[in-house]
Order: structure tokens, then sequence, then C-alpha cells
């Protein structure tokens, strides 16, 4: 069931998400060479919970016989693609780290991820980056009410693919707002014109996940982070919209 949110849910779920570029903002001058990515999770989870919110991500169930995961913000590096649990590992001059994060504030939920340069990254990681995010702006000009989900799919893989990148296809966005995830699956890859109908006051995180190399992915030992099978770079963005009568809000820019 795809859930059709009230103007006064959305002022909830509002709130929840203008967390999140604010957190973005606060923890962009620490993503540095020699800093831990557990450092990066501490200074987002302690603004988010300044606000009076709580991390969404902390005890999500894992897969079968994998513990729930244990940190407020997934941050994945280089071929990782998402999931990455924070810990000691510390970020090198020329890495490309992701950072996805998830807020929960009075029963409502926001989602939102973006890709950090780590000091001078080289011209190829700049144009990995460059092309997913201008592939989730796409796709949000195609989250019309009246378009369809294969819309969006079709936006984002229509800007990448020739550019010799492709579309990770096991890991999709998602209808977001009164939980963590909900339905649809929304998918960055797909055919216009197909797939379900899109309506107003639908609220869904699009979230390309875009790899240098091939599009398949595998799950490392920790059983959570999720890293391209080939070794190339992976470059992630997120954002969570309202679907509208018109152009789609964009719920976690400031
Ligand atoms: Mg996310
Ligand atoms: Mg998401």
């Amino acid at each position: 069931m795809v859930r059709i949110y009230s103007e006064r849910e959305f002022t909830g779920i509002r709130k929840a998400c203008e967390i999140l570029p604010k957190a973005f903002r606060l923890v962009a001058p620490s993503v540095q060479p020699g800093v831990s990515t557990a450092e990066l999770n501490r200074i987002v989870d302690s603004f988010i919970r300044s606000q009076g919110a709580v991390p969404s991500f902390i005890g999500v169930p894992g897969p079968q016989g994998v513990p729930p995961f244990p940190a407020c913000c997934c941050i994945s590096v280089n071929d990782e693609v998402v999931h990455g649990i924070p810990g000691a590992r510390l970020l090198q001059e020329g890495d490309m780290v992701k950072i996805d994060v998830g807020t929960r504030l009075d029963g409502f939920f926001g989602d939102s991820a973006r890709s950090f340069a780590v000091g001078q990254v080289s011209q190829e990681r700049q144009r990995l980056m460059r092309a997913t995010e201008e592939s989730l702006f796409l796709g949000i000009a195609a989250a019309r009410a009246g378009n369809r989900i294969g819309d969006i799919g079709a936006a984002v893989q229509g800007h990448v693919e020739p550019q010799g990148y492709s579309v990770v296809r096991e890991m999709v966005g998602h209808g977001v707002g009164g939980a963590v995830h909900e339905a649809p699956e929304v998918p960055n890859y797909g055919r216009a014109g197909h797939g379900l109908r899109l309506r107003p006051g639908m609220c869904l995180a699009l979230e390309p996940m875009i790899n240098a190399g091939g599009w398949r992915i595998r799950v490392l030992k920790d059983g959570w982070t999720v890293a391209t099978t080939d070794g190339s770079d992976s470059a992630h963005f997120e954002h969570q919209i309202r679907i509208t009568d018109g152009d789609p809000e964009i719920m976690t820019l400031d």
C-alpha cells in the first residue's frame, strides 16, 4: 500500500527532513584526510539528538544472522556503495565518502544521502559524483503527478549510462514518511511510462547509486556493507520529495 500523506502529516515529515541538510552542512568541514568514519558518525548523531530527533537507522534489523545496524549514519567509502558501518577507518586524501542519514521526529521520518570528496579527489571521482547528483535532480524533475515510477528510473539511467556508468539494480529508492522504508520501490532504472502512477501526497526517497564500472554488488563480511563486485567506485545522493500538483517539493534541501 502506497501512503498518501495529508498536509498536516507533511508538516511533521518536513520537520524530520529539515534536520538533514543542516547535519550535512555541520559535518562537511570535518570530512578531511585523517578523520575516522566513527567521528563523522558521532558529529551527525549528536546534532540530530540536539534537534530533538532520533537517528532512525540505529537498530534497523539486518538480514538473517546479522546484528541490527549499529550506527546513526551509513558511511561508505570509494567502492563501498551503501550501508557502510562507521568505525576506526581513517579517511585518506582522494577518498570519496558517502554519508546516508535518517531521522525520526514525532513519528515522522527523513532520509537523505550525499557524497563528499576527501581533500583533492581525482577528476574521475569528481565526474562520477557530479553525474550522480545530476541524475538525482533529473529523477526528481520526472517525479510529477500523472507520471509513473518508471519515468524516474528512466531519467536517472538515461543520464548516467551514456557517460559509461552503471545503475545499481538490487538497491532502490522507496516510499518514506511514516517509517524508514515504505512502498513503493523506486528503481533508478526503468522504462518511461511504466509502473505505478504518481499521485499528489506521495512521499518518496530518490537515491541513485551509480557505479563507475559494472552494476553488480556484493555484501562484505560485516553483513551490512554493500560494495561493487568489480571494485569500481560508486557514488550516492538521496533526497526525500513530496509529489504535488506541480513541481515536487524537495524536503531535504535547505
Ligand atoms: Mg538514505
Ligand atoms: Mg533511503
